[in-house]
């Protein structure tokens, strides 16, 4: 999803090696603003205002989304982008840690970043408030009080909504992170995802009785993410009890570890895999490159550098054995796209996330012509 955002969007800057862009679908936003205005008969001057609003209320959404971002950093997970959509932002992190606390602190660290914007501005209204009490000098702050209450109440909503306990808004991360701290994260993700539902389908029905489109618009994008993140959950939850050894690929790329970035980098784009497993002069895995740490290591300028030397992301070997859906858990959390499977002391394949998904589609298709 993250990618199919980035693709239509324009690049506004980056911040923090984080790239910010606009999606097409944005200009919508402006556009009815406008209309909705010109159409109340009001004039172009309120019209540029309401916009300069806009603006200043998706700017309080980056900070949100870099409240994320960097909160996820902490936790050592890294963001692609964040993408700003007509009715928010999304911050693409390269993963969601499957460990609750951590889910906890990278989901409410965007709300309170409006909180804290908020706050702040409501102190230094309240100072000039006790300032003007004492001298009228500052007729000409007005503005300045006006943008200052506008963004007390923006962020003040920006932090309430975001709070709506509707997966996968905020409100419903929170809600699934603490539930997960006391069952099964795919129960947890079944109820928030459930409740996150309802509340869309209210959502939806109040915007189409109130006229309010875009109130509808966002309720029916929180009802589609929510079926697709308890899909995602589900969909993993049909590994358990397969064996690794079922669900492996035994056809997969490795390098050694004395090769060059230049040279993962032609096999890449002779049609490698998304990642490689890196092997040491025994033909023992070392650990694992992706197609992206390549690329970085290509923008550091560092084509010659050894792969042994990147470093490769170390990867705890696993067995043919062992569980697919408990592999599949530490292969999320780790952050891994692969992981490699040994037996007995010899390489027999990898598991790969991009692979399972494969797995689990054919097995749908073959259950799905079974019943007929
Ligand atoms: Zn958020």
């Amino acid at each position: 999803m993250a990618g199919a955002l980035s693709r239509g969007a324009l690049p506004l800057f980056r911040f923090k090696g984080i790239q910010v862009r606009l999606h097409w679908s944005f200009i919508a936003l402006p556009l009815y603003v406008a209309y909705s205005s010109l159409s109340e008969g009001l004039g172009w001057s309120i019209v540029w205002m309401q916009l300069a609003m806009v603006g200043i209320v998706f700017a309080c959404v980056v900070l949100h989304e870099f409240g994320h971002a960097l909160t996820a950093r902490h936790f050592g997970v890294g963001t692609r982008d964040i993408t700003l959509l007509p009715i928010g932002g999304v911050a693409s992190l390269e993963r969601m840690p499957e460990e609750p606390r951590q889910e906890f602190w990278i989901t409410v660290a965007g709300p309170a970043v409006n909180l804290v914007i908020a706050v702040l501005s409501f102190i230094i209204v309240a100072a000039m408030g006790l300032v003007t009490l004492f001298s009228d000098l500052l007729l000409g702050a007005t503005m300045f009080t006006n943008l200052l209450f506008f963004l007390v109440a923006a962020n003040l909503w920006l932090f309430l909504f975001n709070l709506i306990p509707a997966f996968p808004m905020d409100g419903g991360r929170i809600l699934r992170s603490v539930l997960a701290m006391r069952m099964p994260r795919e129960r947890a993700t079944r109820i928030a995802a459930g409740l996150g539902r309802a509340v869309a389908i209210l959502g939806m029905g109040y915007g189409l009785y109130a006229g309010q489109p875009f109130l509808a618009l966002i309720g029916l994008f929180i009802y589609m993410a929510a079926g697709a993140e308890a899909r995602n959950v589900a969909q993993r939850e049909q590994l358990r009890g397969i064996g690794v050894a079922q669900v492996m690929r035994t056809r997969f790329w490795t390098m050694g570890g004395a090769a060059s970035v230049a040279e993962a980098r032609d096999e890449l784009l002779a049609g490698g895999d998304t990642a490689l497993l890196v092997l040491d002069i025994a033909g023992q895995p070392m650990g694992v490159v992706s197609g992206s740490d390549i690329i970085q290591a290509i923008e550091q300028g560092r084509s010659t550098t050894r792969l042994s030397d990147l470093p490769p992301r170390p990867a705890a070997p696993i067995a043919p054995s062992d569980d697919a859906h408990e592999a599949t858990q530490r292969m999320i959390m780790s952050g891994l796209p692969l992981m490699p499977v040994i037996e007995a002391g010899r390489l027999v394949g990898v598991l790969e996330l991009q692979n399972l998904q494969e797995y689990l589609r054919l097995r749908r298709a073959e259950r799905s012509t079974d019943q007929r």
